[in-house]
């Protein structure tokens, strides 16, 4: 019996979360819930989108799954997601973007594994808020030791990079890509501009490199690899990035591999594994029944083999493949546009679960 936290999150959150468990439970391996709720409704009741609870819940049970939460753009509160993964020092965040047969997609074999950076770069929530008596004295602060000129209405936002926080993301890239027999890791970096954090990625990413003579190392910069993705994706394979371009990385690959419906995710740290889609909450779909249930499902399976359960996930694994090369019981996204027979997630999950229990 494997205790996990399980976090339905807002927007599609709950409704996916609900298929998913169902989808998890199906397997055989045994589960207790420990449900937290976190998210924009938390907010309205107890003042706070990530209460206490829900961190202790994730020491305790070092393993939770979670739905995704609503950050409101530009003011409110701060990301659920993002404190998370701060404050349980989820260091990794582990995206792998495969192919599957079956689908209807400009590329047929996309295979790359995104290792992004998950609590240092922009994302530190640094931020110093335009006209604020501190903001104006960190302006005075670099206009008086720079040659620069910062504008007094301006709004700052920091961008630390370290070389214990590269170190251990590069390690834990190149360690990936050992473990599963993967030839290649690729440092993206904005390293021309900016030469003290980016600069210091890319010179930390090559001094670990050094340590992986049997692993293939290059480096490519962040708009130059936008490009590459797009025009000769098969050309790459382990990908290590920052934060930022990590978080945009991830959904372009999921764009190659047919959408974010179908890219899982981990947030992983020394001591605590956080599992939880690439895709946010999809506010305007909330309640419609019609998301695609299979990337936090894929999550579920990066959660099974974590736990050790590589029996249950390689067959939930495989019949996901199955659902998905007979092309019938899908969901909306994963149909060519117009198509009146997509299947609401509900649907997709029961097929899922179908095929579970006829695969060997
Ligand atoms: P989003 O990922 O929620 O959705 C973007 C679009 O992708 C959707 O409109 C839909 O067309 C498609 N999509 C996403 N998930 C899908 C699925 N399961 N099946 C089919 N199609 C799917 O991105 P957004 O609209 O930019 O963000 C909405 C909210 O989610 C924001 O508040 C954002 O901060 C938050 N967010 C949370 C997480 C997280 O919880 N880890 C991650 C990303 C964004």
């Amino acid at each position: 019996m494997h205790k996990i936290t399980l976090i339905p999150g807002d927007g599609v959150g709950p409704e996916i979360t609900e298929v998913v468990t169902s989808i998890l439970e199906a397997t055989g391996v045994e589960f207790q819930w420990d449900i937290q709720d976190a998210g924009e409704d938390v907010y309205v009741q107890e003042g706070t989108p990530l209460p206490q609870r829900v961190i202790d819940s994730i020491k305790k049970n070092k393993v939770a799954i979670k739905g995704p939460v609503t950050t409101p753009v530009g003011k409110g509160f701060r990301s659920v997601n993002v404190t998370l993964r701060q404050e349980l020092d989820l260091y990794c965040c582990l995206r792998p973007c495969k192919t599957f047969k079956g689908l209807d997609l400009k590329y047929d074999n996309i295979d790359i594994i995104i290792v992004r950076e998950n609590n240092e770069d922009l994302y530190a929530g640094i931020e110093f808020e335009r006209g604020k008596a501190e903001t104006l004295e960190l302006i005075n602060f670099i206009n008086s030791k720079t040659r620069k000129s910062i504008r007094i209405d301006s709004g700052i936002s920091l961008k630390p990079i370290s070389v214990y926080g590269t170190e251990r993301i590069v390690t834990f890239a190149f360690d990936y890509a050992r473990k599963h027999n993967r030839r290649k890791v690729t440092a993206v970096h904005k390293a021309n501009i900016m030469k003290h954090s980016d600069g210091l990625f890319l010179e930390v990413a090559r001094g670990v490199a050094n340590k992986y003579p049997d692993i293939e190392f290059e480096d490519r910069i962040i708009d130059n690899m936008c490009m590459q993705l797009v025009q000769k994706p098969e050309l790459y394979d382990v990908l290590v990035l920052p934060n930022l371009y990590g978080d945009i990385v991830s959904d372009l690959a999921a764009g190659l591999i047919g959408g974010l419906g179908l890219a899982p995710g981990a947030n992983l740290g020394e001591q605590f594994a956080v599992f939880e889609a690439t895709h946010g909450s999809a506010p305007k779909y909330k309640g419609l029944n019609k998301m695609n249930p299979i990337a936090m499902t894929l999550s579920g399976v990066m959660m099974l083999r974590h736990l050790g359960e590589n029996q249950a996930a390689e067959r939930l694994e495989k019949a996901i493949a199955e659902v998905i090369q007979e092309g019938v019981y899908l969901t909306y996204d994963l149909k060519p546009s117009n198509s009146s027979n997509a299947a609401s997630t509900t649907q997709m999950g029961v097929e899922v679960i179908r095929k579970l229990n006829n695969v060997a």
